[in-house]
């Protein structure tokens, strides 16, 4: 019976999380039973949110407790079905945790084509990322031609498709971010008019520079500081997304919020945003961003760690800041 090497989660993160707080192990592999897929996990996506999972937080279904397997969205290949849905050799998207090999739910599982587009794209700018993005600036707010959106990490995947849609649409867009280099690639690969590097500039007098006509639409991916900077500088009737508040994951406590006067005097609107809400919407992300793609109007990109063992350190490096394009994790090679 193959083994199955796994990263398990080890204990509840303090702070920032480190490599400690996981632990390397490996079982013997499950069979499936009716209904369920065997599968290899090829890419393993790390997102933000895992680390309010592990602060024990129920987040979208997923719960830990020390010694379970880490949760994780991966992208993978079927090895042995017991579902009529799927055979061996199809590739899936689920949820197939920090391991080498998983047992999904077919129920649960999304047959992907590597034909379409690169298969990693689907747990970034074709996936929950990218949708979350596209359908913030398309449906919660969108601007009108030549109005002038803001979007904080701003070339990461959330935002740099809700920062290339809005140009698509016809917007003025200025990006946030923490690197010369990350706001060099906003203005040079995503289209940005500007990007403010808020780790040397005042936030605040830069945005009030760059957006001189005030912000009317703002994609907030960050909240704290970077939010209260934004809203001091809204056009009239502004839109704000508020997506996530990454500067929060690591803090032991909710932080306090920003000063929200500024919001009552320039009439804003503050819209919240969950992207399960929003999968309907997977097929038109797809089809528009997958067409944006191979027409050359639209770039993505990932940072990959090469290895199931680099997993831990990996998701440090993005809870840091220091993940530049969409954090993966290369557990296998695509062809078996
Ligand atoms: P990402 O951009 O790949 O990585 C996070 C980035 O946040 C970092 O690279 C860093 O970029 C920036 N950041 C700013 N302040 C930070 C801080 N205090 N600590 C760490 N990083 C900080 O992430 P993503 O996957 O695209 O996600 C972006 C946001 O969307 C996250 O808040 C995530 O939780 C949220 N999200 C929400 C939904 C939803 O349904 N609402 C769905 C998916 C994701 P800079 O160096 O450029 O600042």
């Amino acid at each position: 019976m193959p083994e199955n090497a796994r990263i398990l989660y080890a204990r509840a993160a303090r702070g920032l999380p480190v490599t400690e707080d996981f632990a390397a192990d490996s079982a013997p592999l499950r069979q499936p039973e009716d209904g369920q897929l065997l599968v290899r996990n090829i890419y393993l996506a790390l997102e933000p949110y895992y680390r309010n999972v592990m602060k024990g937080m129920p987040m979208y279904g997923a719960a830990l407790k020390p010694g379970d397997v880490m949760y994780g969205e991966t992208v993978a290949q079927v090895i042995d079905s017991r579902h009529a849905g799927f055979s061996a050799g199809d590739h899936v998207l689920g949820r197939g945790g920090w391991q080498q090999f998983a047992v999904l739910e077919g129920a649960g599982a999304r047959k992907l084509d590597p034909a379409e587009l690169p298969l990693s794209t689907a747990l970034g700018v074709l996936g929950t990322p990218g949708l979350t993005g596209f359908v913030g600036m398309v449906y919660l707010a969108p601007p009108r031609p030549g109005q002038t959106v803001v979007v904080s990490a701003a070339t990461g995947p959330v935002g740099s498709t809700a920062g290339q849609t809005a140009r698509l649409m016809g917007a003025r867009v200025v990006g946030i971010a923490g690197s010369t280099e990350k706001c060099a690639y906003a203005v040079r690969e995503l289209g940005y008019a500007d990007c403010v590097n808020y780790k040397t500039e005042d936030l605040k007098a830069a945005l009030k520079r760059t957006c001189p006509d005030g912000i009317d639409v703002y994609f907030d991916n960050v909240g704290g500081d970077t939010l209260a900077a934004v809203l001091a500088n809204l056009a009239l009737h502004a839109q704000v997304v508020l997506c996530g508040m990454i500067g929060a994951y690591n803090a032991d406590a909710p932080p306090v919020g920003p000063h929200l006067g500024p919001v009552v005097i320039a009439r804003a609107t503050l819209k919240g945003l969950v992207v399960f809400d929003h999968f309907n919407r997977l097929p038109e992300l797809r089809k528009v961003v997958g067409t944006w793609i191979k027409e050359g109007k639209f770039h993505y990109r990932e940072d990959l760690a090469p290895t199931l063992d680099a997993a831990p350190a990996a998701f440090c490096r993005l809870m840091r800041g220091e993940n530049f394009g969409k954090s993966l994790v290369r557990i296998a090679a695509e062809h078996a």
